[in-house]
């Protein structure tokens, strides 16, 4: 039977995406790791988009506190599943679409990430963002990371062997020290970010490229700036190897 097509027609009408890109969307699998406030947004424009494949990971329950930003969640969610709940509402968004949710860290499944075409890093924490760099290191698998504090967001995506890797980016030790559990957060900040990871993602499994590969885009909401900069390799980076 012929896909229906018709709740793609807008993105379909872009001039260089026609159907072709639409069935790329649709053959995709993408692992997004972490349902709050980057992953709902991200998990919301995918699903819109027609990403015929989601693996969603998320150990946390829905608490009050999360409300702010992570909009996919009610009231009436509160303590339960955030991997589940995500997934239940996503499947009402577009009941079409391969969703897997697990209520489970990626490291704790032990998830064969060989088996998707981009992983998403919508996690608040430096262990997890360690973690999927040498994931996708080892499974040569693109990614796409956003981290954010207060009013501010940064993004960038990786490709192993041809861009820097995350640990390029963060080689500090004293990075590692802030505490990610309960750091300010501009609901929007996360929404921005979210959003740009889900533009990145698109534009990779449609046109087989990042705009923001080895480039790191930041922005700051008070102000309204954003900057793009270029990432440097680290020599001899213990990770990639460097350049
Ligand atoms: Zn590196």
């Amino acid at each position: 039977m012929m896909e229906d097509l018709r709740p793609y027609l807008r993105q379909i009408q872009l001039a260089g995406f026609g159907e072709e890109a639409q069935h790329k969307l649709l053959a995709s699998t993408v692992a997004v790791i972490g349902a709050g406030g980057l992953g709902s947004p991200l998990l919301l424009y995918l699903t819109a988009a027609g990403i015929g494949n989601l693996h969603i990971f998320d150990p946390d329950h829905v608490d009050i506190t999360n409300l702010n930003r992570q909009i996919l969640y009610t009231p009436t969610q509160i303590g339960t599943s955030k991997a589940d709940s995500i997934a239940q509402s996503l499947k009402l968004l577009n009941p079409k679409l391969h969703i897997h949710a697990y209520p489970h860290s990626a490291q704790e499944c032990g998830f064969d990430f060989s088996q998707v075409d981009v992983i998403a890093d919508a996690t608040d924490n430096f262990t997890s963002r360690y973690y999927l760099n040498t994931v996708a290191l080892k499974t040569s698998k693109p990614w796409v990371h956003a981290s954010i504090y207060g009013a501010e967001g940064r993004v960038t995506s990786f490709i192993p062997g041809k861009t820097p890797c995350y640990h390029c980016l963060n080689p500090m030790s004293h990075r590692e020290k802030i505490a990610a559990d309960g750091h300010p957060v501009l609901g929007v900040a996360a929404g921005i970010g979210g959003i740009l990871q889900a533009a990145e993602i698109i534009n990779f499994l449609a046109f087989g490229q990042f705009a923001l590969a080895g480039k790191l885009l930041t922005y700051d909401l008070y102000d309204m700036t954003f900057d793009t900069l270029d990432i440097p390799y680290l020599d001899r980076c213990p990770a990639c190897g460097g350049p």
